[in-house]
């Protein structure tokens, strides 16, 4: 029978189509990427190319190195391209009482992932994906400092179909001066949640979905790896701290290098066993300064590109999953991690 199921957590719907259900093996791409090269000389961000970028804002290097030199691990530049405007100011306007809006103030930076052109998360070294992960951090709590800013989201889109438009591996930051849309909705069911039950959302999910175990992908000291519920595509993944924490910029020392360790080995079983297909990733953090500390808990959101969404989706808001999330667990479980 088919389901409907509700995340709890997003307030969104979705319906888990059993009766069409794909086995997760289904899912596995059989045509292969190409192998980019390891260094491409006309590619903006591989070493070498540093000029080719807007001067670098901060980066992991060691200490005799020059910023905008060669030697790096990750650097931190403004996107060539941003869609938003740091410089601006944050005016609103409103027209009639229909058309409001704010005048593009806003910050868009990329991190450049890796000085490796042809390595992903999945691929590169344990230590490399704890180095990003930390200037994620350290990028975070730069703009938080930031008034102006509501929002910070860290984001990585990797293939064309996840909205890569470049190969080089690498991250963005959007940091926006309104709350999105969906993460309004998400901070609204937590306060209605806490004001009921007393407890976090995200918390008792955590220790629910444990109870349960048949959607638990991984499971270490301080993190989770699962499948949500109502997953609104086949293998949409989550990855959240046990510790209860508001927000991504306080996250600890020793969390963020078992959060890259975590992240990791799960987009290294995505990369196996669906063969390398494109997804987005994105830390759910909660609002810049946020004052519910004890409300709200950050999370990441994996969402492997292995359907396309349709109409349906797009005008009601819910999704059909055509493999059942408990399903998709077990076979990311069964796949080994990576060395
Ligand atoms: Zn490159
Ligand atoms: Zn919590």
């Amino acid at each position: 029978m088919p389901e409907f199921r509700q995340n709890r957590i997003t307030g969104e719907w979705v319906i888990i189509a059993s009766e069409r259900a794909s086995r997760p093996e289904d899912f596995h791409r059989d045509v292969s990427k190409p192998k980019p090269p390891t260094h491409n000389p006309a590619c903006p961000f591989c070493p070498g190319n540093e000029r080719m970028t807007p001067t670098e804002i901060i980066a992991d290097r060691p200490p005799d190195t020059a910023p905008d030199s060669e030697g790096w691990n990750v650097r931190v530049v403004p996107n060539k391209y941003p869609a938003l405007d740091p410089s601006s100011e944050v005016d609103w306007f409103e027209e009639a009482n229909l058309f409001n809006g704010i005048a593009g103030f806003g910050v868009h930076d990329v991190f450049i992932d890796t000085p490796r052109h042809d390595l992903t998360i999945a691929t590169m070294s344990r230590r490399a994906v704890e180095k990003l992960f930390f200037v994620y951090r350290a990028r975070y709590n730069q703009l938080e400092k930031n008034e102006k800013i509501l929002m910070i989201n860290i984001f990585r889109n990797y293939g064309v179909k996840a909205g890569a438009s470049l190969e080089h591996p690498h991250s963005q930051v959007l940091a926006t001066p309104i709350i999105p849309t969906r993460t309004q909705i998400r901070l609204n069911v937590a306060k209605e949640y806490y004001d009921i039950h007393k407890r976090c959302i995200v918390c008792d999910t955590i220790e629910a979905t444990l109870k349960a175990k048949e959607r638990v992908v991984l499971e270490t000291e301080r993190f989770i790896v699962f499948e949500p519920f109502a997953s609104q595509s086949p293998f949409e993944t989550w990855v959240a701290p046990k510790r209860h924490c508001a927000s991504f910029g306080e996250t600890l020392d020793a969390e963020i290098v078992e959060l890259a360790q975590i992240m990791r080995d799960i987009l290294h079983r995505i990369y196996v066993g669906l063969g390398d297909p494109d997804y987005n990733y994105f830390i759910q953090a909660n609002p810049a300064r946020t004052k519910h500390r004890d409300k709200y808990h950050w999370f990441v959101q994996i969402m492997p590109r292995v359907v396309p969404s349709v109409g349906f989706e797009l005008s009601s808001g819910i999704y059909i999953c055509t493999s059942k999330p408990e399903d998709t667990a077990r076979f990311l479980r069964s796949i080994s991690s990576p060395r």
